[in-house]
């Protein structure tokens, strides 16, 4: 589907736009751009990439200028993706595309309003931000003449859903088989899901130690924090405050990403694939971690868990998130009126093509896209307030 000379350099078992499935639907090919490097600049000019400026990481966005919001998050994705699949001669314009769409389809106030959502549409077939990300750049974007979304490239795709239940895998016919096949996706993809982990676990305990919700001390406790930490303040005893935290980070982040790099590379040695699909078929995930940095990683996410994701702070954050957020459901549910007129069509169309169902799925589309703030004005209207 495209000049191999976008190849130039990969290894075979990387995603090969030579050997890629192509788009829903075929359109000529991109000239000087490769396949990929158009997917990723399609994901760039999208609404709903734009509007991750305005979405909660783990602070709401209006709670201070410095913490990540779902763009600066997807941006540090997409650069240690980028870092990583240079260096193993994979696709590095896939990579990168998968990792600034992974979140697209995220509600505003992270997870919790996801699961505030998923709530609300539970008779309704539930609500997954990673099948919603799917939905945006496959249904719900408007910006081509001839066809919904964004027509991406299978491997963006497949990249793109991460998770999906076996229910929901049945209805997404290709792009949904593995999780029915237990297959995995390629190599881009895999790398992608690890990036987001090493992104958050590392801008979480930045952010969290900004936000006064962890001390330095309590850090401590955790081994990869604690090894860095004791060998940057004997390298440097003069340095002090937010110097030793960004340089213990960093050497955090230098550290996982390199054993990512040894391993993976130690997998795929072992493996021994020719093709990507070698790698489709085996049992296990080739992109990981070594199992003494995996378990390290393991220890940092639970203190994250514990200590900054449900802080009475961000808990108290939540509450008033989900209460928002239900009480829009309901409302357009209940009037779809009270949506913008463009929201109202899709919904009336939506209903008359699949009952209730069509109108909980145009309400939850258009709660979904809303940025905090958007959510909050919304809110404010629909409550006269
Ligand atoms: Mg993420």
């Amino acid at each position: 589907m495209s000049t191999p000379s976008h190849d130039r350099g990969l290894a075979p078992w990387a995603a090969l736009e030579s050997g890629s499935r192509g788009r829903r639907f075929p359109e000529p090919a991109a000239g000087y751009r490769g396949e990929f490097q158009r997917d990723r600049d399609r994901i760039i000019h999208s609404n709903a990439f734009r509007r991750l400026v305005y979405k909660t990481q783990v602070f709401v966005n209006h709670e201070g200028d410095l913490f990540r919001t779902r763009l600066t998050h997807s941006l540090e994705v997409a650069q240690i993706g980028r870092t990583v699949a240079r260096v193993l001669q994979l696709s590095e314009p896939l990579t990168e595309a998968i990792c600034l769409a992974h979140d697209l389809g995220h509600t505003p106030f992270g997870h919790a309003g996801q699961d505030a959502l998923n709530a609300c549409m539970r008779s309704f077939g539930g609500f997954e931000h990673n099948l919603q990300s799917l939905r945006v750049v496959d249904e719900l974007e408007e910006r081509y003449a001839s066809f919904n979304g964004l027509n991406l490239c299978f491997e963006t795709r497949e990249g793109i859903l991460k998770h999906c239940s076996v229910a929901n895998a049945r209805k997404l016919g290709e792009v949904g088989r593995r999780f029915l096949d237990r297959g995995q996706p390629g190599l881009e993809a895999q790398l992608a899901n690890l990036a987001d982990a090493i992104a958050y676990n590392n801008h979480d305990v930045d952010d969290g130690l900004r936000a006064g919700l962890i001390k330095v001390e309590e850090l401590l406790e955790v081994a990869l924090f604690r090894r860095h930490h004791e060998a940057v303040t004997a390298a440097y005893p003069g340095v002090q405050g937010r110097r030793v935290i960004h340089e213990t980070i960093r050497r955090m982040i230098h550290e996982v990403v390199t054993d990512l790099i040894d391993e993976t590379t130690r997998r795929i040695a072992e493996a021994r694939p020719t093709t990507i699909d070698d790698v489709r078929a085996y049992p296990r995930p080739m992109v990981g971690f070594s199992p003494e940095r995996s378990e390290e990683h393991q220890e940092l996410k639970r203190f994250l868990r514990h200590r900054v994701y449900e802080h009475e702070h961000v808990v108290g954050m939540r509450a008033g998130a989900v209460r928002t957020l239900q009480e829009l459901f309901e409302a357009f549910m209940r009037d779809p009126g009270l949506m913008p007129e463009a929201h109202q069509d899709v919904a009336r169309s939506m209903e008359a093509a699949r009952g209730e169902g069509g109108r909980a799925r145009a309400v939850a589309d258009y709660i979904a896209g809303m940025t905090d703030r958007y959510a909050f004005l919304e809110h404010a209207r629909i409550s006269g307030g």
